[in-house]
Order: structure tokens, then C-alpha cells, then sequence
């Protein structure tokens, strides 16, 4: 088993990624710190180990990535994540968004629609001490069993937004979610003023893996 070392070459990466960060415009300082405390490299597969602290997406196995740092940054950011928060991610990957999540002190409900993936990482995340509740599944139709949330994150690319998750958010709740087409997504922010009214903000694109299930792309 792969021993996991945090030593001072590593956080001294990390420290220069979090400036990169914040040059390309990152702002939230707690965002920045939980990036600045989490390290990266323990959730890439040893033979990428020394690209871990690049801002770049990397393989995790399934066909699927970690997200580029910057990109985990810019959603959380938009999330805007108060202590407490319940929040839903949909997409696990490798469970390095949801640990961000959780070092912001969110309640984190995490869905990966790959069943290894969903395996790995919690059994990866079990033996690091970070302790959240995983599902395997169809994110795209959210997770009703526990909602409502105050945020929902959807950390693949989706080519509507599933009118399942605007459903399980709670009222004053936030959904962050790139959409578009196969190729690259907007990043959207939808902010649920009533159970009526949504207001919704565009950003910058984005290049995400295909969201997959009922209300993501098939296969
Ligand atoms: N958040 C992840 C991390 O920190 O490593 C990165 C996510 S990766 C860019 C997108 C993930 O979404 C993949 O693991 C993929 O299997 C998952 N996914 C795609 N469609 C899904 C669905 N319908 N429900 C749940 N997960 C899904």
C-alpha cells in the first residue's frame, strides 16, 4: 500500500499553485487555504504523482479526470460555502472536490456514476480519515432520498440542467453546473429565489467529461 507523504517539497508546490490561483483570479481566501491544505497528490495514481501540483486535469481511471485545480477553485468560489452548508456533488472522481468541500465544513452527499471509481475512492477516502456520504449512481437526477440541499456542484459536463437538482435545492439554494455541448460547457450559477423564480449567471467555459445518465448525454 502507497504510503502517503505530505513533505516540504509538496506543500511548497502547493504554495505556488495557490498563487498561481490567485494570478488567474481566484479570490476566496478559505477556497485558497482548504487548496493550500489539501494535498493534491494523494489522490493521483502514483505514476502521475510528480504532475499533481500542475494546474491541469489529470486521468483517474474510468475514462475520467480530476478537475484542474483552477477549475475546482472557480466552482467552489461561485458556491460560496458557509459552515454547515448541505451539499450535494455529482461527480466523486476521485473525491478531492468533496474533501474541499468538506474542509470549508460542509455536510457533503457525494454521487459517481462509475461503480470502480465509486469503490476506490471510498475506500481511499475512508483510510484518509475524511468521512462523507458516498453513493453510487445517476446524479443527473440528484440524490432525493436526502434533499433538499443548499448547494448542489455538478463536476461533469451536462447538456441541459436536470430539472431534478433546481427540485432538491432549497429555497435561498445554489446550483453550480457547466452546460453545453460535448466539447466545452458554460459555467452557469442558479440561484433559487422562490420555489417560482430562478435567476441564472453565466461564466467563463469550460471543458468537462460528459455528465452521463437519464438527463446527461449517453454513452
Ligand atoms: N469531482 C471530481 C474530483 O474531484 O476528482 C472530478 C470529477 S470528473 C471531472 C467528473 C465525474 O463525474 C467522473 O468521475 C464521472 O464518472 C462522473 N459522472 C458522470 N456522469 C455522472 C452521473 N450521471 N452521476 C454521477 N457521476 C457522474
Amino acid at each position: 500500500m502507497l504510503k502517503l507523504e505530505d513533505t516540504y517539497l509538496h506543500k511548497g508546490k502547493r504554495k505556488a499553485l495557490v498563487a498561481l490561483l490567485r494570478e488567474k483570479g481566484i479570490k476566496s481566501e478559505s477556497v485558497l487555504e482548504a487548496i493550500n491544505n489539501l494535498p493534491r497528490h494523494f489522490f493521483f495514481d502514483s505514476a502521475l504523482i510528480s504532475h499533481a501540483y500542475e494546474d491541469k486535469a489529470f486521468p483517474i481511471g474510468e475514462g475520467q479526470t480530476i478537475s484542474q485545480p483552477y477549475t475546482v477553485a472557480f466552482q467552489t468560489e461561485l458556491l460560496d460555502i458557509q459552515q454547515g452548508d448541505k451539499v450535494l456533488e455529482i461527480g466523486t472522481g476521485s473525491g478531492y472536490q468533496a474533501s474541499i468541500l468538506h474542509l470549508l465544513g460542509a455536510e457533503v452527499y457525494t454521487i459517481e456514476y462509475q461503480k470502480k471509481l465509486y469503490e476506490g475512492t471510498k475506500r481511499f477516502l475512508g483510510r484518509l480519515g475524511i468521512h462523507m456520504n458516498l453513493f453510487y449512481g445517476d446524479g443527473s437526477e440528484g440524490l432525493p432520498s436526502y434533499a433538499p440541499y443548499d448547494k448542489i456542484l455538478v463536476t461533469a459536463g451536462a447538456p441541459i440542467v436536470p430539472n431534478a437538482l433546481l427540485k432538491q435545492l432549497k429555497v435561498g439554494g445554489v446550483l453550480v453546473i457547466p452546460v453545453g455541448d460535448r466539447r466545452r460547457q458554460t459555467m452557469l450559477r442558479l440561484t433559487k429565489k422562490s420555489e417560482k423564480q430562478i435567476v441564472r449567471e453565466e461564466f467563463d467555459w469550460f471543458a468537462f467529461v460528459p455528465l452521463l445518465g437519464k438527463d446527461g448525454w449517453k454513452r
